[in-house]
């Protein structure tokens, strides 16, 4: 189950990650958590219907939000104000007498790529979605690390300008600020205005405030300069933002994917050229940046992969000895 803002996507997906059959439905965010949940059974119960879904073992869940793993329990997200602490895994499970789990949609993205896509063979994967927003994953000795209760791998909401603009998580000058599509969306409107020959205010059609960053991206492909220093100073800016993971984690791989990622990956190289300034790990040039395999699919793959081993909550055991511990203690 991939459930957005707008959309509760339900797919089947084999043991070899391959989607073979989906079903959608409208998601009802503004009303009350039931009737939120129904949009999400009717998608549910149009796979479970096929034929080809006697099989299934488990229901994996990705939002993008604010979750529990550990409790299956969904705290918090923006584009979905039906649920707030709602214990959506739980309801799931008992509907449908389905082991079920609840992760953050980058993260099971992550995961998706580590089990079947462009991150298979290596241990540790840091994964990047280059899209509206920028959500990151990880994936650490072959398991998806979720934290403490699974809000790890908000990468996206990294300082890296103390002083830069403010970003709608509250804080200011997140690298999704300066290297995501609306940041190089908004770039391109500011600097339209003073290079009236630009391709972009042509695919625009004459209006600067059209300009969105897959216009960028199609007048970069058609060689406008402007397109490329925008896109290029995106790429700087992930630079910095990546020098900073390799130093702290040493990721065998960085995997990009998201709207952005592919429009990105010319720009891989040159990324890997910058990391020279940016990072001091010995291996900082050495880390391959690739190009994710999945696309819109890798949160619904993503999602079916949480009910693999390596899906599983991995910090249960710890959690559980500090629960003991505070019980000593008292
Ligand atoms: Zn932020």
């Amino acid at each position: 189950m991939d459930i957005g803002g707008t959309k509760a996507a339900a797919g089947l997906v084999n043991a070899a990650g391959e989607v073979l059959f989906t079903a959608r439905r409208r998601m009802v965010v503004r009303k009350t958590a039931e009737e939120a949940l129904r949009s999400v059974t009717e998608a549910i119960e149009a796979v479970l219907s096929n034929r080809r879904a006697r099989a299934v073992t488990g229901i994996g869940i990705s939002v993008p939000g604010w979750v529990d793993s550990q409790r299956g329990v969904l705290l918090s997200a923006t584009n979905l104000p039906c649920w707030r602490n709602y214990p959506l895994a739980e309801k799931i499970q008992q509907r449908y007498k389905l082991p079920t789990r609840l992760a953050n949609d980058a993260n099971v993205a992550a995961l998706a790529e580590a089990v079947w896509g462009a991150g298979v063979g290596y241990k540790n994967l840091f994964y990047v979605s280059l899209g509206t927003g920028i959500g990151t994953g990880l994936v650490l000795q072959d398991r998806l690390y979720y934290g403490r209760t699974g809000a790890a791998g908000e990468g996206g909401h990294m300082t890296i300008d103390l002083n830069g603009p403010q970003c709608a998580c509250g804080k200011r000058g997140c690298i999704e600020m300066y290297a995501s599509g609306s940041a190089i969306g908004a770039r391109a409107r500011q600097l339209v205005a003073h290079n009236p020959r630009t391709r972009i205010l042509e695919l625009a059609e004459g209006k600067a405030a059209a300009a969105t960053s897959e216009i960028v991206g199609r007048a970069a492909l058609d060689g406008d300069a402007l397109a490329n220093e925008i896109l290029r100073e995106a790429a700087d800016y992930l630079s910095i933002w990546l020098g900073n993971i390799i130093d702290l984690l040493e990721p065998e791989v960085i995997v990009m994917g998201g709207g952005l990622g592919e429009l990105m990956g010319s720009f891989f190289n040159y990324i890997r050229g910058r990391l020279e300034t940016s990072a001091v790990s010995p291996s900082r040039q050495q880390i391959p940046i690739l190009s994710a395999l999945y696309g819109a699919e890798s949160s619904l793959v993503g999602s079916a992969a949480l009910c693999l081993p390596r899906g599983q909550v991995w910090m249960e055991r710890s959690h559980k000895s500090a629960k003991r511990r505070d019980l000593r203690a008292r």
